[in-house]
């Protein structure tokens, strides 16, 4: 620790998200008190946030105080516009940094900079035009994924290509925007690392969870994930080379493709990520705490896994099990405080605990 928050120090975060609620509860229990800055109303984080800006990241006047009004500025998401953050940067410190954004938020960038490492991904290619795409389809082959590259999560913005005569409607669902083209890659099963670098330097990493999705959104976490001893120390070995290139500050999500052929790297989420809620009932310090613990420079805590837990996201009508989760032993709940059900909607999640 060369310069650790203090106590009633106050962290900005950006977004008021259930992220954004679970790291103001985290940073409460150290003794901070946290500021959300969120464009939309009553958001999740505002339940429990000790301050809340409601104002777009447009408004100067408002991003200027609320970052006077805090001591670091941390964020739950990363599509942040560039002109907000070249304003906040000036007043407060960023943490994790600007170029962990740069390369996240555009998946072509992304997708070089971990080449560049010498880290596996899918095949990919850069797509302005129908030529670029008939060519890229060419070379890479069908299946294949065209997404947006810029501004999707969740599986928006992407469309599957099975055949090279879709190739022009794929593209009319981009809507103009910059495109990526990507390989289909034909995975084993989907792991992450989620994994933390303080601001010294030092780097700890959960134990990789297994990860199943459907209609592109997460429905579950297990771990211990499938992988060999030998597998998790490769994923965790990657992860952190991936955090020491960016020299990072803080807790990210790495997803990974497992393939009878190795590892690739599908993307990285520079911010606690919905695979690591498990965390919150495995390990004595979970993957909030431990962000804030780096963004506050202090040292990183214990993540080491002490039980076996499924997470299971709690999705639009999934609120109606409430009832019977509610009974189950060795179950903890976690709601994020959002009045409206609708469908596809992040509503909670819960964490078992799993007895072999
Ligand atoms: P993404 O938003 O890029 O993480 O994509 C969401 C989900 O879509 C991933 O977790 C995978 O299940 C699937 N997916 C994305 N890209 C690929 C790919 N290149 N090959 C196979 N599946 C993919």
């Amino acid at each position: 620790m060369t310069n650790p928050l203090p106590q009633g120090a106050t962290i900005g975060i950006l977004g008021g998200g259930q992220l954004g609620r679970m790291l103001s509860v985290a940073a409460s229990r150290l003794g901070f008190r946290s500021h959300i800055f969120e464009p939309s109303e009553n958001p999740p984080a505002a339940q429990v946030a000790d301050a809340v800006t409601t104002a777009g990241y447009d408004d100067v006047a408002a991003l200027s105080a609320f970052a006077e009004s805090v001591d670091v500025i941390t964020y739950e998401f990363e599509n942040i516009p560039t002109e907000a953050l070249d304003l906040l940067q000036e007043l407060r410190p960023i943490r994790p940094g600007r170029e962990a954004l740069r390369v996240s938020q555009d998946r072509l960038v992304e997708k070089t900079f971990l080449t560049d490492l010498g880290l596996t991904t899918a095949p990919f290619a850069d797509i302005t035009c129908l030529a670029d795409l008939q060519a890229a389809l060419g070379a890479i082959g069908c299946p294949a994924i065209l997404k947006t590259r810029r501004l999707g999560y969740d599986g928006k913005g992407q469309v599957r290509i099975d055949s090279p005569d879709q190739a022009e409607a794929a593209l009319a669902e981009m809507k103009g925007a910059p495109a990526i083209l990507e390989g289909f890659v034909e995975f084993d099963y989907e792991v992450s690392v989620i994994a933390a670098r303080s601001a010294e330097g030092s780097v700890a990493c959960f134990d990789p969870g297994e990860n199943i999705h459907s209609m592109g959104i997460l429905r579950t976490t297990t771990v211990p994930a499938r992988l060999s001893g030998r597998q998790s120390t490769d994923a965790v070995l990657l992860a952190a080379r991936i955090l020491n290139a960016l020299n990072y500050v803080g807790v990210m999500g790495v997803e990974l493709f497992v393939t009878s052929r190795g590892m690739l790297v599908n993307e990285i989420a520079p911010r606690v990520h919905n695979s690591g809620h498990w965390t919150q009932n495995g390990c004595v310090i979970d993957q909030f705490e431990q962000h804030i613990r780096a963004v506050a420079d202090w040292p990183l805590g214990d993540g080491s896994r002490y039980a076996d837990v499924q997470m299971e996201n709690l999705i639009g009508d999934d609120m109606d099990k409430l009832p019977e989760l509610a009974q189950e032993t060795e179950t903890a709940i976690h709601l994020y405080g959002k009045a409206v059900v609708k469908p596809g909607r992040k509503m909670g999640h819960v964490n078992r605990i799993v007895r072999g």
